[in-house]
């Protein structure tokens, strides 16, 4: 896969550490409030990239970590009394399931701050170790003189950091506007842990570094976020993990443009934000934003309208129309080599898009050509069975990158449903013994196959679920 890296600002290929298996780390969400559709533009977008991996035959192990310790949370916790997991659990919980409403796929590790407090110290004490510390009015801070190659990722030079180094409250005492802290000293009434340099809290960016390479090693592949992550936070996450360890932390990175909104970023301090809830609430369907969130190139800034929602439905509901016009009419025997071939053609046209630095416009560019392709067959009445189901397959597997067809199409995972065209394809052969294989294969699984004249429809065993494949 080819992907456009922070680091050179250049296309590289991914050749992830290990082969076949690429290791990925997304920063999550601060839970003191539910997130809004511009936090999940960028889960949407990693959602899609990982998607794409699995889609390409890579292994994913996917790390996002819940930030349940930070000042607007401890602001939170002190103005209502409550402590601070009474005030983040909720909202985790809200944000799993948006996370499902929005059919983001699960990552392998949801670690959370408050319970990697001790990874935070370790990585903090080898930082002071190796003299890339000092401390000052009780808190411990990294010293960025101390690391010469700072700023190779947002391409900023010295004068221009110094500049845009934001100040804040709690970094009282900083030998130079750009450090940043590791260890937030404690003051009263708020929550803290013991450690070698003394009662208090972590910092933010020690937060991912610690987590990432707790689950991800010292040195991993693939790092994302929104620009906005780029400086401080992903600078201050290279600068910690590789003076702590001495290697390079992250050998790619990715970043997406911002959801924007009335001409801004969308934020929480702008006032200019909806919670999935909100659109949720006004009827809008969830497969309609995810649709609009993924359609435009990550890299590109994304303008959310009540408009451009509307388009997204429309969209969808002609992918919608089209896959019941499949089910509804009659197909004859046999098959149509030189339509198979097209949609091959086209499936592998979504494919290369994808593989191409995510580029969804080709890719969507290619999932309605199926659709065309198919619409023009039943027009003239010729779509016979197994180009259909070569149809329905083609699609299938698209969405299992997009994700955006009803849910019913959902149920056969990818591996199942390669398994049903395979033992077509071994029926077809006439090699019955590799097609019951197959069907065994199938039933080890939960899924049950019935060959019937309109073609092979499947049930799970157990819950009940079914459709025709
Ligand atoms: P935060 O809770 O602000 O740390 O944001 C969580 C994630 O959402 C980060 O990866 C941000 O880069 C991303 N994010 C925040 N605002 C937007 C936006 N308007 N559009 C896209 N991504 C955003
Ligand atoms: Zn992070």
């Amino acid at each position: 896969m080819r992907i456009h890296d922070t680091l050179t600002r250049r296309m590289e290929t991914l050749e992830p550490l290990e082969p076949g298996h690429v290791r990925l780390y997304t920063c999550g969400p601060t839970v003191y409030d539910f997130a809004h559709i511009g936090n999940f533009r960028t889960y949407v977008w990693e959602d899609v990239l990982r998607r794409t991996l699995r889609h390409l035959g890579l292994r994913v192990t996917q790390v996002m970590n819940i930030t349940d310790v930070e000042d607007k949370i401890i602001a939170k916790a002190v103005a209502s009394g409550l402590r601070i997991g009474d005030v983040t659990e909720p909202f985790v919980q809200a944000f799993f399931e948006d996370l499902a409403t929005l059919r983001i796929e699960a990552a392998e590790h949801y670690p959370r701050a408050t319970e990697h407090i001790r990874e935070m110290i370790d990585l903090a004490s080898r930082l002071r170790a190796n003299g890339h510390t000092y401390e000052s009015q009780g808190s411990l801070y990294f010293r960025i003189a101390s690391f010469p190659q700072y700023g190779r990722l947002s391409h900023l030079d010295r004068r221009e950091i110094r500049v845009g180094a934001r100040v804040d409250s709690d970094e009282y005492a900083k030998e130079d506007a750009r450090d940043f802290v590791l260890w937030k000293a404690h003051r009263e009434g708020e929550p803290f842990w013991e450690s070698p340099f003394g009662r208090g809290r972590p910092g933010w960016h020690l937060e991912c570094s610690a987590m990432s390479m707790k689950y991800l090693g010292e040195t991993f592949d693939l790092h994302t976020g929104g620009v906005d992550n780029i400086f401080p936070h992903h600078e201050n996450e290279i600068a910690q993990s590789e003076a702590a360890t001495g290697r390079p932390f992250v050998k790619h990175w990715m970043h997406a443009a911002h959801l924007m909104a009335d001409g801004e970023k969308m934020a929480k301090s702008k006032g200019n934000f909806h919670t999935l809830r909100d659109l949720l609430a006004r009827g809008h369907d969830p497969r309609a934003i995810r649709f609009l969130l993924l359609s435009t190139h990550y890299r590109s800034p994304l303008n959310f309208t009540a408009e451009a929602l509307g388009q997204a439905a429309a969209e969808l509901q002609r992918l919608d129309d089209f896959t019941a016009r499949l089910d509804r009419e009659p197909a004859g025997e046999g098959r149509d080599d030189a339509l198979d071939a097209r949609v091959a053609a086209a499936a592998e046209e979504f494919r290369s898009s994808v593989a191409a630095d995510l580029n969804v416009s080709g890719a969507l560019a290619a999932v309605f050509r199926i659709v065309r392709e198919g619409h023009s067959a039943m027009d003239r009445g010729e779509l016979p069975r197994e180009s259909r189901e070569g149809l329905r397959l083609a699609l299938r597997r698209a969405d299992g990158v997009l994700s955006v067809l009803e849910a019913e199409r959902e149920v056969l995972d990818e591996e199942v449903e390669a398994l049903i065209a395979r033992r077509t394809e071994a029926r077809r052969a006439k090699d019955w013994a590799e097609a019951d294989r197959i069907r065994r294969d199938l039933l080890d699984r939960g899924i049950v196959l019935e060959d019937t004249p309109q073609g092979v429809r499947w049930k799970r065993a157990v819950g009940g679920a079914s459709g025709s494949s």
